[in-house]
């Protein structure tokens, strides 16, 4: 697979082998940095690379950061700025994933977050599919989503993601695909990587932003796709057993994409097959994003023909 050649790193787009931090980085040591993964799609007819919801992204992760008091010199004009040029430079051609993490970047002993210097780090890699393709085994995890009390799961912070992680390895070594998580109230809350959807009596269904829970891009995506087409959606809490009784389950993400499950618990949901409500949000959505469906080209930057170069 081919490779990035480049990382903007200390305000510079730069060879990826000089983008080093020290094992000294506050951000390194504690978990104190916020993070996002941005995608950009290849279309070849039309020879492009569109950049998803890029602005959102940057906002978000402006949000995030602002959570864990960093500061940085650059505004979302300006991320979005860098990362298309980041993109030329690279010259990718296939579909990429793209990883801006801003950081404590004080190399100092010492938990906290005032006082330190931040910065920003862009890379961006060829990615194909995050999970496997055609049905996703899952289970619920023994692991709770950290709580907003604790570590917000609102903000992407670098630290928080020990509890995906454990979610994670918990269910592939248990031979699962993917692993769903509870919050601390027993309600559902997502996936390690994912936001969670059901339908249930054709209702689209999905717990609301203050069920800890990433207030996830791709979620924000399927909403407003199934309002257009006219499915009824749901933002309300969601018990586990409901996941058993669905006529379909499915995740959302930027890695992911919109990704069915077809078993929870052993259970099988649904026919045990993506389900008709599923099927016609994911066609759309893979169209879209490569910039195919007119009435959402909004959301698609082009890469090489952006006005902005
Ligand atoms: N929840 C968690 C915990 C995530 O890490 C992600 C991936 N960013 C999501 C949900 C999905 O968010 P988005 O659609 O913005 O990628």
């Amino acid at each position: 697979m081919a490779r990035n050649r480049f990382a903007f790193f200390r305000g510079e787009i730069r060879p990826v082998e000089e983008a080093k931090i020290s094992v000294m980085t506050s951000a390194f040591n504690y978990g104190t940095g916020v993070f996002e993964g941005i995608r950009a799609f290849w279309n070849a007819e039309e020879q492009e690379l569109f950049v998803f919801r890029m602005r959102e992204h940057y906002a978000r992760l402006l949000r995030s950061a602002s959570v864990l008091l960093i500061d940085l010199p650059y505004g979302v004009d300006d991320l979005c700025r860098i990362t298309l040029e980041l993109l030329r430079r690279e010259e990718f051609r296939e579909d990429v994933y793209i990883r801006p993490v801003a950081f404590k970047a004080s190399e100092e002993i010492g938990v906290r977050l005032h006082g330190l210097a931040s910065d920003i780090a862009i890379f961006a890699v060829p990615f194909k599919a995050y999970l496997p393709e055609g049905g996703i085994r899952a289970m619920v995890s023994s692991w709770r989503r950290v709580e907003d009390n604790a570590i917000p799961a609102r903000a992407k912070i670098t630290g928080a993601y020990v509890n995906s992680a454990l979610a994670k390895t918990e269910a592939y070594l248990a031979g699962f695909d993917e692993a769903i998580v509870l919050n601390e109230d027993g309600q559902v809350a997502e996936g390690s990587a994912e936001n969670i959807f059901l339908v249930r009596d054709g209702v689209l269904i999905t717990p609301p932003v203050t069920a800890n829970i990433l207030e996830g891009i791709t979620r924000d995506t399927v909403i407003t796709l199934a309002r257009d087409l006219g499915i009824p959606v749901a933002e309300r809490p969601v018990d586990r057993t409901e996941l058993y009784l669905a006529e379909e389950v499915f995740l959302t993400g930027t890695a992911a994409g919109l990704a069915p499950v077809v078993e929870i618990d052993r259970r099988t949901v649904g026919t045990g097959k993506p389900g008709p409500v599923f099927t016609r949000l994911h066609e759309l959505y893979e169209r879209l994003v490569r910039g195919k469906e007119p009435r959402y080209r909004a959301w698609c930057t082009p890469v090489y023909s952006s006005p902005a170069r």
